[in-house]
């Protein structure tokens, strides 16, 4: 599975489904938004997340489940038993790593039969994670994964597009690969790992709301490390508790993929928030609430508006909504992955997701 491909559907909701295997990493990274590190214990129970997955079904399941943390592959053997049970029914598996593994000399045999089980395999990278695992090991083990047949790609994280690190570390990525490896450039920002290359609308002003301002972090359900599935990839969201009830889709404990789904893309007040945005839905149908302190914050208050939720469930109910989402998230889609990363990445590396892939495309798939 191509990174582009990944990308591409980023915007469509219940495409995809982001699962977070454990806070706990080996590595101690300084900008860490997951508040991961070598103590984190957190994670989902691991037979709750086989269920969950093995409940999608042929017709009723993510296009993509991508795996993450914390560091996913502390539990190679996890991955590859979600990544075999998910094909089993059509969904291809993507998994992020920090590249722990990668001070060896070589690649564990363990992480190897993960990476051959899975459809794409991305590591990250930047200032910070050098400083804990070398570039040029970092390099050497996503060569030796690529020739698992799985396509790999690298997330590179910077300050923004002046940053001379991105340009130096794009530039030594050209002279390992020549040209092939699929990178996605993004800026550090504190939503998480989950979040990719989403984020909440910029620069919106939180006492005017007027204008549409829709939020593209409502789009793939995220299973937190407690288990709790959410409607926002925001780090922020996915730990906050108690989840408010319109960005709480359920838990792996109790819930079944059809049901989350269901509960994602039917929710008036979630299609609102993808389409239109928290502060527009506030400003016009709760005006004599005090001005949130943040866009996300006018989110989280959302379900306690009864002139809100009553507005969401006019406009956003039935098969009208769900006309609005579709044309909205069509319209993301629409130019494609650069265009999107573009809109949401660090826009002068945009083009870098279409790369092919070390080895050629007859070499992986
Ligand atoms: S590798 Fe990722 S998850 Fe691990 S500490 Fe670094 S930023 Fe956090
Ligand atoms: S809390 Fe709401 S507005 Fe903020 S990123 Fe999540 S879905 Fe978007």
């Amino acid at each position: 599975m191509r990174l582009a491909e990944i990308i591409g559907l980023r915007p469509q909701p219940a495409a995809g489904l982001l699962v977070t295997l454990t806070r706990r990493c080996p590595l101690s990274c300084a900008h860490c938004s997951t508040g991961s590190g070598p103590a984190s214990a957190e994670r989902p129970d691991p037979g709750d997340l086989r269920r969950f997955v093995a409940s999608f079904t042929g017709r009723d399941r993510p296009e993509v489940m991508m795996l993450t943390g914390g560091e996913p592959l502390l539990m190679p053997g996890l991955v590859r038993d979600l990544a075999l049970s998910a094909r089993e029914k059509g969904t291809r598996t993507a998994v992020l790593s920090g590249m722990f593994f990668a001070r060896a000399r070589t690649v564990p045999k363990a992480v190897l039969r993960a990476a051959a089980s899975v459809d794409h395999f991305s590591a990250s990278l930047d200032l910070h994670h050098e400083r804990e695992v070398p570039r040029e090991k970092v390099f050497a083990a996503l060569r030796e994964l690529s020739a698992t047949g799985t396509r790999v790609s690298l997330h590179l994280t910077g300050t923004g597009p002046d940053d001379p690190y991105l340009a130096e570390a794009t530039a030594a990525v050209d002279r390992e690969f020549g040209g092939t490896l699929p990178v996605l450039v993004n800026e550090i920002r504190a939503f998480g790992r989950a979040a990719a290359w989403a984020r909440p609308a910029r620069a919106v002003r939180t006492d005017d709301g007027a204008a549409p301002a829709p939020c593209a972090m409502a789009a793939w359900p995220v299973v937190a490390f407690d288990g709790t599935v959410i409607a926002c990839c925001n780090q922020h969201a996915v730990d906050r508790r108690p989840v408010p009830p319109h960005l709480r889709l359920g838990h792996v404990a109790e819930d079944t993929w059809g049901t989350v789904r269901a509960r994602a893309l039917d929710s008036p007040l979630l299609r609102m928030v993808r389409t239109v945005g928290p502060l527009h839905l506030r400003a016009r149908h709760a005006p004599n609430e005090p001005p949130a302190a943040s866009y996300c914050d006018a989110c989280h208050q959302l379900s306690a508006l009864p002139g809100a939720v009553a507005a969401a469930e006019r406009t956003a109910s039935g098969a009208a909504g769900a006309l609005l989402d579709l044309t909205v998230s069509r319209g993301r889609s629409a130019h494609g992955a650069t265009a999107l990363v573009r809109a949401h990445g660090c826009a002068p590396y945009a083009a870098w997701v279409e790369r092919p892939a070390p080895g050629g495309p007859e070499a992986v798939r």
